[in-house]
């Protein structure tokens, strides 16, 4: 059922839906990131027979993050990997402009970048890049993207934020 709906999806957004399953990768500690690395090395692949596994297993990251969540506090915060960024960058462009997936590549490149200089990650960004244009995806902002635009933006999806988990903790 999945692979029938990705099938029929027009290129850029199955490349848009296949950002959510490298942000679950990144997120994962079970080596999902080097699988979906090996098995989706070009952007071919992103409609090849290895696709509906790889979705399952995004979709379980996915469900064992929420379900842990019940007891560990915080955890679900890993699913918004790349969006408080990508959100600004979809606000930004009146949500025409960039799919969902494409925004969220861009803030995931951003968090890396941010992990990289303030908390001293390593990770190859250089490698990740490269696999990211090689799969079709725009790694480099429009020079009329500014900090600016995107860091007002930031700021207040950050007050959604914690709207919404002012709202959940006291359900
Ligand atoms: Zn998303």
């Amino acid at each position: 059922m999945i692979l029938l709906f990705f099938k029929t999806l027009p290129e850029r957004e199955m490349r848009s839906g296949f950002a959510e399953l490298i942000k679950h990768g990144l997120i994962s500690d079970g080596g999902l990131f080097d699988l979906l690395r090996e098995n989706f090395s070009k952007q071919a692949a992103l409609s090849g027979e290895a696709l509906p596994e790889f979705l399952a297993k995004g979709i379980k990251v996915k469900a064992d993050i929420v379900a842990q969540d019940e007891t560990e506090q915080g955890v679900r915060a890993f699913l918004n990997f790349g969006h408080t960024f990508g959100h600004a960058l979809e606000a930004f462009g009146g949500f025409k402009r960039f799919l969902h997936g494409e925004a969220i590549i861009f803030g995931m490149i951003y968090a890396l970048i941010l992990s990289e200089r303030e908390m001293g990650l390593k990770f190859d960004l250089a490698s990740f890049s490269a696999w990211l244009s090689d799969l079709g995806y725009e790694t480099t902002l429009p020079d009329d993207v500014t900090f600016e635009e995107i860091y007002s933006r930031m700021l207040h999806d950050k007050k959604n934020d914690f709207r919404r988990s002012k709202i959940r903790s006291s359900q």
